[in-house]
């Protein structure tokens, strides 16, 4: 049995937050004085999680990454990784991570099973991190980063969300930083996810796309993980940078996941209110199959393709409450 929606996007991929809290305040995801955090007894113990992962991949998921707010802040996610790792079925287990604390957990996360990492970061320079972050945590990241390398994790991909006059200078330096780390450097564009969303300063990267290929001879490519990032390559195959591009140039027609917040609210859409309470049902005592039959039939209710550029004010949830 096979998860697919009436559109024919068969869903194998789920993104899992495991928590809401963080310890950075990027400008464009969180407010400074976010307060709107879930109540502990709301968060799904890993017992659910891994109950609701195992019923998910009996309908096919193949692959799981675990976000947040920052997930390294969850106790025990070392543990939890494990767990989700042995579920028969899951074939890919990633994590998205500010890399503030990959110093200490990375041995014990590779150990547990984590594959991949993407690892975000939007600039080089101390003053502009702390701008952006609102915390003074550079040197953590790169040292989290040049951990994660020696331990082996592979790929590394850096996500750099591209902000209009604050950042987008620095794609030389984060290039020869990539180039030099061995890294996959990624640029995001922003979404209006929440009031710091929509004030963020969003610009199209179709325009840096066209010029980088005229003025370097690069070409589309392909790089394995499932996601929507397109990436030029050089010919050589030497080089290659990522786009996503939710905005300018959207990717929904492919989409192939569903989110999974901490509270145990099962998002259909980053970008619309669609959603289906697990929490509630696990609680209630629902069996194993009647859960499958809702899981079933939210899928079918899944949004043909979000709304941010007709209605960027629709979503007020901040991104790190869903789970980017
Ligand atoms: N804390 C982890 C991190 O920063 O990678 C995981 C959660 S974070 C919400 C996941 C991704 O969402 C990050 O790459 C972040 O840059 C991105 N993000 C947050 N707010 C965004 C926004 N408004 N538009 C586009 N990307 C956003
Ligand atoms: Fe935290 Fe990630 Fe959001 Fe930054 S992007 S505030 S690190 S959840």
């Amino acid at each position: 049995m096979l998860l697919t929606d009436r559109f024919g996007r068969r869903i194998e991929y789920l993104r899992l937050s495991v928590t809401d809290r963080c310890d950075l305040r990027c400008a464009y995801c969180m407010p400074s004085d976010f307060s709107g955090y879930e109540e502990p007894e709301h968060w799904l113990s890993f017992d659910e999680i891994e109950r609701l992962v195992g019923l998910f991949a009996r309908f096919g998921l193949r692959r799981v990454r675990l976000t947040g707010g920052e997930p390294l802040m969850r106790n025990g996610l070392a543990r939890l990784a494990g767990r989700i790792k042995a579920i028969p079925g899951v074939e890919d287990l990633s994590l998205s991570t500010n890399g503030t604390q990959l110093r200490k957990h990375g041995q014990a996360l590779r150990d547990a099973g984590v594959d991949r990492l993407n690892v975000s970061l939007d600039t080089l320079q101390p003053a502009r991190f702390t701008e952006i972050t609102r915390r003074d945590a550079l040197a953590d990241v790169l040292a989290g980063l040049a951990t994660a390398r020696e331990i082996g994790f592979a790929p590394i991909k850096i996500n750099m969300v591209w902000l209009a006059g604050v950042n987008d200078d620095e794609l030389e330096a984060m290039v020869d930083f990539c180039r030099q780390g061995k890294f996959i450097l990624r640029l995001i564009e922003t979404m209006p996810m929440g009031e710091t969303g929509r004030q963020s300063q969003y610009a199209s990267l179709q325009p840096l796309i066209a010029s980088l290929k005229a003025k370097f001879g690069l070409i589309d490519g392909l790089i394995p993980g499932g996601g929507p990032a397109r990436y030029l390559i050089s010919p050589d195959g030497l080089f290659s940078l990522g786009f996503i591009t939710p905005m300018s140039q959207h990717f929904c027609a492919t989409c192939n996941r569903v989110r999974l917040t901490v509270d145990g609210i099962l998002h259909l859409c980053l970008g619309q209110e669609d959603r289906l309470d697990l929490r509630s049902l696990m609680r209630s005592g629902e069996s194993d199959e009647s859960i499958l039959a809702a899981i079933q039939a939210s899928i079918d209710r899944k949004p043909e393709r979000h709304e941010f550029s007709e209605r960027p004010e629709k979503i007020i949830r901040v991104m790190s409450s869903t789970g980017g």
